[in-house]
């Protein structure tokens, strides 16, 4: 037989009372690290053993991106859209991958942004063409305020406001503006998780008494973000209420004893924080959803 190369699954799906929660693997990125992204307050040398010390490779680590699609019974709403296929070799199957979990790109009706990041406004638009061409979208005021101020067109978020120029504004007339605690629709309720970017959003799910939290980018890594929540993330844009949110979820998370889905989590990306010595830890999702 040839070697086929490794496979790996991109679409699971779960009921959550009266909803469909399905995530979607739109695809995963190997980059070197954690040293220079996670613990970069810490020596290297320590963020090295951590790793090691956690079956973890020392010098490498993998990124998904998991997009969630919530079928609520009366619509179809996506949260966040992944990285768009032309930016990544490896990552960008949302599109291309809706197939299999039963769904056209026409049949999104909305689409929800947790935050400007190339990772979750990469899949708007395709080639200049907005990619779920029936949707309206729902995006945070605080969020779309802080990546369309012209200042950030120079420095540091350059590239990323770019993106954001071609990739949301020209959407803006077909989208709700919104502030933490609004809802996306009933049964979807935005939360404050800014830190990671000013204005992130993170969405309370809820249908006949079930819950799960969609926590966007608060929690990046599902050992060291877990473990070590006050170690700064080179992702976070402002370090220390990077620190103070991923704290704050993880600690209602445990206490609340609710699933909740990761953007970067492994995937199929739903689990449950349990409390472990000074942090926490990551309990994968297996039937808690399905008895
Ligand atoms: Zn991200």
């Amino acid at each position: 037989m040839p070697m086929f190369g490794p496979i790996r699954p991109a679409v699971y799906r779960v009921k959550l009372g009266g909803f469909e929660v399905t995530t979607i693997l739109d695809g995963a990125v190997q980059l070197d690290g954690p040293a220079g992204t996670y613990g970069v307050n810490q020596p290297e040398a320590d963020v090295k053993k951590f790793a090691a010390d956690h079956l973890l490779p020392e010098n490498k680590i993998e990124n998904t991106f998991t997009p969630v699609i919530i079928n609520t019974g009366r619509e179809v709403v996506l949260l966040d859209t992944g990285n768009g296929a032309p930016r990544r070799p490896d990552a960008g199957k949302l599109a291309a991958t809706l197939d299999i979990a039963g769904l056209k790109n026409d049949q999104i009706d909305i689409v929800a942004i947790t935050h400007f990041h190339g990772d979750h406004i990469g899949g708007l638009m395709e080639s200049g063409i907005p990619t779920f061409p029936k949707a309206r979208y729902v995006v945070g005021q605080a969020e779309y305020d802080f990546w369309t101020n012209k200042d950030r067109l120079s420095g540091p978020t350059e590239a990323n406001a770019k993106l954001v120029q071609t990739n949301v504004v020209p959407l803006a007339e077909k989208m709700t503006f919104i502030k933490p605690g609004d809802d996306v629709v009933t049964g979807i309720t935005s939360l404050d998780v800014s830190g990671h970017t000013p204005g992130m959003l993170a969405f309370n799910i809820e249908s006949q008494g079930k819950r799960l939290v969609v926590t966007a980018d608060t929690v990046n890594h599902y050992v060291m973000s877990l473990e070590r929540p006050e170690w700064h993330v080179r992702f976070d844009m402002d370090k220390e209420k990077g620190v103070e949110t991923r704290k704050r979820i993880l600690d209602m998370l445990a206490t609340d004893k609710v699933p909740f889905s990761g953007y970067h989590m492994p995937f199929p990306s739903i689990g449950y924080i349990e409390r472990a010595g000074d942090g926490f830890r990551w309990i994968a999702h297996t039937y808690q959803l399905r008895v």
